[in-house]
């Protein structure tokens, strides 16, 4: 707006528009004089950046939205109902180079970085979907496609509008980010004050060898390596690191695996969100038992962690944790089409 010789205020005033109301045209910002409305209009459009492909549901109430991007690459979020709100789980790369085996997004490789104004895209689009209660979406997760510590850049600038009063105005409690464990990046955030939002650890196994075989990262940044990033973190009051396992069968789900677990989080504040593994076409594992499952949480609640065991939303639309991967709708008839 400086460049177009207005006042800096002018370009709060059109970046309100955008982001807290999701304004599509120029036209419709009324508080902008006709004639400088006019000069936007020539100059430039508003594009929305993500086109929605598909738009499934299951009964549980998770909604997979596969976007189009404007260079044809694919993304997507999942909208998972919860009581009267929904969260949103944003994607902030095309791929991943991680490569975890037990997520099918890792099968694909990265294949690009997506920008800040795609990550928020997402977010306002899905505000756009749950007309007319846009306010029921109250909270977001960084759990999509992509490593978003491998794109911490564009990652973090989003943040800023996503939590901008001004803008999309989401309480930082009520969002997450959710990483492998990117320990120069985790050091970086820690030498800024951390993030005010919450932080997901995916962890896969606390053992060196399994881990590195389930998660090429470990091999860079070994366990000890990431606990001693975490334990010099600095988290905001109250708040805790979430880790996430994901249990596969007969590879990372015996009790004696679980006391590793334990054995890790010591010292660490910590709650644990257990999943038990979302099988696909092709997958390398299987998904434990509920009783391998429940064993698994006895031994950490008898070491007196706080340990959930998530319910599995979205894996019929491939929309659960771990299942993303851009792929074509599950049910041709179900396609969406809406530019
Ligand atoms: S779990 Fe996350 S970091 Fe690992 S491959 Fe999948 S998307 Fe990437």
């Amino acid at each position: 707006m400086i460049g177009l010789g207005q006042k800096p205020y002018r370009g709060r005033q059109i970046a309100r528009w955008l982001f807290a109301k999701g304004c599509d045209s120029f036209e419709k910002m009324t508080d902008v004089s006709k004639s400088f409305r006019e000069i936007l209009s020539r100059l430039y459009s508003v594009d929305p950046l993500l086109t929605l492909q598909a738009d499934e549901s299951d009964q549980e109430g998770a909604r997979r939205l596969l976007w189009r991007l404007s260079d044809g690459e694919m993304t997507e979020s999942v909208i998972l109902k919860e009581f009267n709100h929904h969260t949103l789980c944003v994607s902030s790369q095309v791929g991943c180079r991680m490569g975890c085996r037990f997520c099918r997004t890792g099968s694909m490789g990265l294949k690009r970085q997506l920008t800040q104004g795609e990550i928020v895209g997402q977010i306002i689009r899905a505000r756009e979907l749950l007309q007319p209660s846009p306010e029921s979406l109250t909270n977001i997760v960084f759990m999509g496609m992509g490593e978003p510590l491998d794109n911490a850049e564009n990652v973090l600038r989003s943040l800023k509008i996503i939590t901008s009063p001004d803008y999309l105005a989401f309480s930082s409690k009520h969002i997450s980010l959710s990483t492998v464990g990117v320990v120069p990046q985790i050091q970086a955030l820690s030498e800024q004050g951390g993030l005010k939002c919450g932080l997901t650890i995916s962890l896969g196994s606390a053992d060196d060898d399994l881990r590195s075989s389930l998660m090429p990262c470990n091999k860079s940044w070994p366990l000890q390596k990431l606990k001693e990033a975490l334990l010099s973190y600095p988290l905001p009051k109250g708040r805790r690191f979430t880790f996430a396992y994901v249990l596969l069968a007969g590879v990372n789900d015996s009790p004696e695996q679980a006391l590793l677990l334990s054995k890790f989080l010591t010292g660490l504040k910590s709650k644990i969100n257990l999943i038990p593994f979302n099988p696909w076409p092709g997958a390398p594992f299987k998904r434990p038992s509920p009783e391998a499952t429940a064993a698994f949480q006895d031994v950490l609640l008898d070491k007196f962690h706080t340990a959930q065991i998530r319910s599995t939303k979205g894996a019929s639309v491939n929309a659960a944790c771990g299942l993303l991967a851009a792929s074509q709708p599950v049910s041709e008839n179900r396609i969406a089409e809406r530019a």
